[in-house]
């Protein structure tokens, strides 16, 4: 009882509603007062966009109807200023909300894409995919996909499925998915060039003007939204991310949590923690879980985690799902295929099905296996 009444009252601001946020406010709630803020009205299942980009349906969902069994205040606008030493946060439209605690969680973005010179309608990320879909409609010629990662993968295959009208050119600067094993790979290239891809590696792009395309989509690599940190005095690592402690406290300023891609994570069994949509999901349950432990006045738990797969779509009928070690490591081990699609696509389901768990029932949605 003492416990409930020392949280109860106490006000937490969660800024970015994508999947840490939202985990994050879901799982606080009704434990302590939320207000998420986020500019859009919407939840956008950001691991689906490349099928924006091939025009399937959409793939947002309205916040309205996620928190309307809550008591989670959405404010729709956009953070520009984090003021640690008053607690306040302030929004573009002139808000200023004070607060006791605060959830950092505004993600990233496409890296490295300097369009100085170029035509707006030529180069697109996965950011702007709604965009580029309507841009690929508008006639059709050599579409050109600046990286090979997991992201570029799945645009490169879900583009060249989908306008078959395009030639697709997948250019990277070593080789592609370097992250998974030789015989991961051996599938993706010969998926790809199923799907009539034309695959350069080797090839260093420096920015969309060095390739001979119609349109460039860039997907070199991504960048945590850790300006509004920095310029709070958040203390950040090499990569940009803000540095924390295992309950995911900033180290500079332990009032604030950082979870998903914004947050430089690091567990003894998983080793450092990649930006992905399966680690921010359990981040935000967890910065959420310390949070209210601290304003309790018990000890946060440290934040434990094990990687089991890598999961990519090619395509709608094809996929590849990588089995790794509790680090994240390649094994030889692989599922390919229709079968890998469909495990695919129920794991992509399954992230919209946990925050709507959280959102009608947060305390089973902490006993689902890797949910927290
Ligand atoms: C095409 C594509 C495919 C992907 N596929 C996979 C995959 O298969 N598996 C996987 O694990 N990961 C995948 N990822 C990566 C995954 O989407 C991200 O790692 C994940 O979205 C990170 O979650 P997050 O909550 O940290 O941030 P985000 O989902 O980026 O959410 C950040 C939120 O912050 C909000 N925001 C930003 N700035 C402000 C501001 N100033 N004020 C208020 N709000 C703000 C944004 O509107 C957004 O809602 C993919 C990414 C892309 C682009």
């Amino acid at each position: 009882m003492t416990n409930k009444l020392s949280s109860a009252g106490k006000h937490v601001v969660v800024v970015g509603a994508g999947y840490a946020g939202l985990r994050a406010a879901l799982q606080l709630d009704p434990q302590v007062r939320v207000t998420l803020i986020d500019p859009a009205d919407h939840f956008t299942e950001r691991v689906r966009l490349h099928e924006t980009a091939a025009g399937r349906p959409d793939v947002t969902h309205p916040l309205r109807t996620l928190l309307q069994s809550t008591n989670v205040t959405h404010l729709r606008a956009r953070v520009t200023l984090i003021d640690t030493g008053s607690a306040r946060v302030h929004t573009e439209v002139g808000h200023t909300l004070d607060y006791h605690r605060l959830v950092y969680a505004l993600g990233s973005r496409t890296a490295g894409l300097d369009v100085t010179g170029t035509s707006p309608e030529r180069a697109y990320t996965a950011e702007s995919a709604a965009e580029l879909y309507k841009r690929l409609l508008d006639g059709s010629g050599a579409l050109t996909v600046v990286g090979g990662g997991l992201t570029g993968i799945e645009l490169a295959t879900e583009l060249a499925e989908s306008h078959p009208g395009w030639k697709v050119h997948l250019a990277t600067g070593g080789e592609i998915a370097p992250s998974v094993s030789a015989k991961g790979r051996s599938h993706i290239r010969s998926v790809l060039i199923d799907r009539g891809v034309r695959i350069e590696e080797g090839r260093h792009v420096g920015n969309p003007d060095d390739v001979d395309t119609d349109v460039v989509v860039w997907s070199a690599s991504m960048v945590p939204n850790t300006e509004l940190a920095v310029a709070a005095g958040l203390s950040t690592d090499n990569r940009h991310q803000i540095r924390v402690d295992s309950a995911l406290r900033s180290l500079s300023h332990p009032e604030v949590y950082v979870a998903g891609d914004a947050a430089a994570v690091e567990t003894p069994s998983s080793g450092p923690i990649r930006m992905a949509c399966a680690t921010a999901l359990p981040l935000g349950a967890h910065a959420a879980n310390s949070l209210v432990r601290d304003l309790r006045g018990q000890e946060p738990k440290p934040f434990r985690f094990s990687y089991q797969g890598q999961c990519m779509s090619l395509g709608r009928h094809d996929g590849l799902i990588q089995l790794v070690g509790k680090d994240d490591s390649p094994r030889d081990r692989i599922v390919t295929g229709k079968p890998a699609a469909l495990i695919k696509e129920q794991v992509v389901r399954g992230t919209v099905r946990t925050i709507r768990m959280d959102a009608r029932h947060p305390r089973a949605s902490r006993l689902i296996p890797g949910a927290n």
